[in-house]
C-alpha cells in the first residue's frame, strides 16, 4: 500500500492523507509537517528561511528526510506519502528507491481549482498554543478569531499569507505538475481526482 498523493497546496492532501492512512493503518508520511517538526523553535534556519520565502528545500535535504522515514519498520506495511515528490529529480530518487525495494505505489492526483486554494488558504487560522487549525470560511472558531480550547488569539502561519501561497502555486506549476507526466512517461500508475 504505497500511496503518492500529488496536489498543490490546499488541494486537501493531509485531509486525504488522513482518510486513508486511518482505513488502511499505514503511516502519513508528510514532508510538510517533517520540516515544519524540524524548523520548529529556529532549529533549522535555512530550511526556515526557504520555506518562509515560498521555496522549495533542497532536493538532497528532502530526499534524505523522507527516505530515512520510510525505511523505520512501520512503513514496511506501506504509507501515504503526501508533499513528496515535489520535483523530477525527487520523483526519480523516489521510483529508484522503491524499485528497489520491489515496492509498486500508485500516484494520486488531486485537482482543485485555484480560486478555490487561495480562498481556502488565506482562512486558514492557528492557535499558536494548542496547534488546532481552523478556517475562517470553511471551520471558524465560535469565538471571533480565538481557540475554541484554550482562548488564544489564531494566527495565520507564514506559509499561508497570499504573496507566499502565490508563490507556492507558481512553485507547484513550475517544478510538480511536470512530476505528473514523468510519472505516466515512466510507466508509473497514476489515478486523478477531482473534487
Ligand atoms: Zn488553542
Amino acid at each position: 500500500m504505497a500511496i503518492v498523493l500529488i496536489g498543490s497546496p490546499g488541494s486537501g492532501k493531509g485531509t486525504q492523507a488522513k482518510l486513508l492512512t486511518e482505513s488502511l493503518g499505514v503511516p502519513h508520511v508528510s514532508t510538510g509537517d517533517m520540516l515544519r517538526d524540524r524548523t520548529r523553535g529556529g532549529g533549522d534556519g535555512v530550511v526556515a528561511a526557504t520555506m518562509q520565502a515560498g521555496a522549495l528545500v533542497s532536493d538532497r535535504v528532502v530526499d534524505e528526510m523522507v527516505v530515512e522515514r520510510l525505511s523505520r519498520p512501520d512503513a514496511a506495511r506501506g504509507f501515504v506519502l503526501d508533499g513528496y515528490p515535489r520535483t523530477q529529480v525527487q520523483a526519480e530518487h523516489l521510483t529508484a528507491w522503491l524499485d528497489g525495494r520491489g515496492v509498486r505505489e500508485v500516484a494520486i492526483h488531486l485537482a482543485v481549482d485555484y480560486n478555490i486554494i487561495i480562498a481556502r488558504l488565506t482562512g486558514r487560522r492557528e492557535c499558536p498554543r494548542c496547534g488546532t487549525l481552523y478556517n475562517v470560511v470553511f471551520h471558524p472558531p465560535k469565538s471571533d478569531e480565538l481557540c475554541d480550547l484554550d482562548g488564544e488569539r489564531l494566527a495565520i502561519r507564514d506559509d499561508d499569507r497570499e504573496l507566499v501561497i502565490r508563490q507556492r502555486l507558481d512553485a507547484y506549476e513550475r517544478q510538480t505538475r511536470p512530476v505528473l507526466d514523468f510519472l505516466r512517461s515512466a510507466g508509473r500508475r497514476v489515478s486523478r481526482e477531482i473534487w
